[in-house]
């Protein structure tokens, strides 16, 4: 007898799939190998940046008394006490109508309180002394850059969670992180099962297809920050099926097989949790495509049971196993961001289920997302997975959805995340 399975909401599964989700463990890495890995702890600003007031242009370090009351009418001259370069310090003591050659970067004489840029002021030279003659009043202040101006120390710059990207890599090196405290990659083993699947390298043989999920897959969870571990396809037989999950299960933190979780005859995976022993936590959700996607737990892991269905297969990863990975990668939003999009085509047929179709967003002239199908939208669709950008989200309803209405998206490609993808 088929068994009848209860489906429950997408929102109802997400919650029990996130009361497993914890941080993962920490380490350190030189700055040379943390691009794109995800901060442990939250990057705060150790000292001013700059941490000292420093000439903004190349140009004179005066002190703006000396030029008070000057004008066309009244040049006022300052001789040239000393000439620093970036990186240098003016040892002198500044007096009365002296001034400091200076070039961008460098440290402003503690005396001195403006610079003026080369082009504003006339240079000349008497008995082997330059001197400059400045026809204007300097506004104190003018053309330095600040202690402080960028960031003040103690500010909090970057939390913990973010990806680190170039712009975080210039930030890391200024505050002194030659080691950088990220989160762990968690390891997520793959298995794809099916009889019929062949091998990227194997040529095609009748009724027979090549494994794609298992490429996918592996991609999606580099895309999601962790390492994926490859363990080959099982055929649908049981006791082999079972056997290798449960040794690999024990090398892995995370682990996912594709295929053989629906009800089919050789759908092998829900006998095989029974035999483990695992606590199943949905076996049917329901959305469009994957609704067979299980997730059951067993001493602390989860096992993902996705779809054969390459669609349904991508669409359960993003939705249920990307923010528990984001989550052991210390992301406060773990979920795929959410953006409000103008919806590009009518969908007009109703739907029990919540459907997920995968699209290609682009932005409008109007400033506003507009979404539209990346193609065939059924679940044992690969093609259209190639320019999806974006899920589109269309709530259950019996009407369907017409172009021109409100829809949210999912981003598949962006880095912040979702506190909650449906508000
Ligand atoms: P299943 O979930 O095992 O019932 O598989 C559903 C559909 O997905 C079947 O048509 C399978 O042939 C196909 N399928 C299963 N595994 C894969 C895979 N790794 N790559 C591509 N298609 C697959
Ligand atoms: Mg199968």
């Amino acid at each position: 007898m088929v068994e009848r399975r209860t489906p429950i909401s997408v929102k109802e599964a997400i919650t029990r799939v996130m009361q497993f989700e914890k941080e993962g463990e920490k380490e350190e890495v030189s700055i040379y190998e943390c691009n794109g890995r995800f901060l442990s702890e939250d990057i705060v600003a150790n000292q001013d940046v700059p941490s000292f007031d420093r000439s903004a242009y190349d140009g004179f370090a005066i002190r703006s008394v000396d030029v008070k009351g000057a004008s066309k009418d009244n040049p006022i001259t300052l001789a040239i006490v000393d000439e620093i370069g970036a990186g240098q310090v003016c040892q002198k003591r500044i007096g009365e109508c002296e001034a400091v050659r200076i070039m961008t970067g460098a440290m402003l004489p503690s005396e001195c309180d403006a610079v003026v840029m080369f082009e504003v002021v006339k240079e000349g030279s008497e008995n082997n002394q330059p001197y400059i003659i400045i026809d204007h009043e300097v506004e104190k202040g003018n053309n330095l850059s600040f202690q402080g101006e960028d960031v003040k120390k103690g500010k909090l710059l970057v939390g913990k969670g973010t990806k680190i990207n170039p712009g975080i890599m210039a930030l890391l090196a200024t505050f002194g992180y030659e080691k950088v405290p990220v989160a762990k990659k968690p390891i997520v083993g793959i298995f794809a099962t099916g009889t019929e699947l062949l091998e990227v390298d194997e040529p095609l043989e009748k009724g027979k297809i090549r494994n794609s999920n298992a490429y996918m897959v592996m991609a999606q969870i580099e895309r999601a920050g962790a390492t994926p571990v490859y363990f080959g396809k099982l055929q649908d037989v049981f006791t082999e099926s079972y056997e290798a999950m449960k040794e690999k299960l024990a090398l892995v933190d995370i682990l996912i097989t594709t295929g053989g979780v629906s009800v089919g005859d050789y759908d092998l995976l829900p006998a095989i949790y029974k035999e483990m022993g695992a606590e199943v936590l949905f076996n049917k959700v329901a959305m469009r495509p994957g609704s067979v996607t299980t997730v059951v737990h067993l001493d602390g892991k989860l096992l993902y049971g996705l779809s054969g269905n390459p669609s349904a297969c991508y669409v359960g990863f993003e939705i249920f196993a990307k923010p528990i990975i984001r989550r052991y990668l210390c992301s406060p939003k773990p979920h795929l961001q959410s953006a409000p999009a103008i919806l590009g085509e009518d969908f007009l047929t109703g739907n029990a289920f919540t459907r997920f179709f995968r699209s290609t967003v682009n932005r409008e002239v109007d400033g506003l997302l507009h979404t539209v199908p990346s193609g065939v939208d059924k679940s044992n669709i690969v093609t259209s997975l190639a320019f999806a950008n974006a899920l589109t989200i269309l709530p259950n309803n019996t009407t369907g959805y017409k172009k021109g209405e409100k829809v949210e998206v999912l981003l598949l490609e962006e880095e912040t995340g979702s506190d909650w993808p449906w508000k």
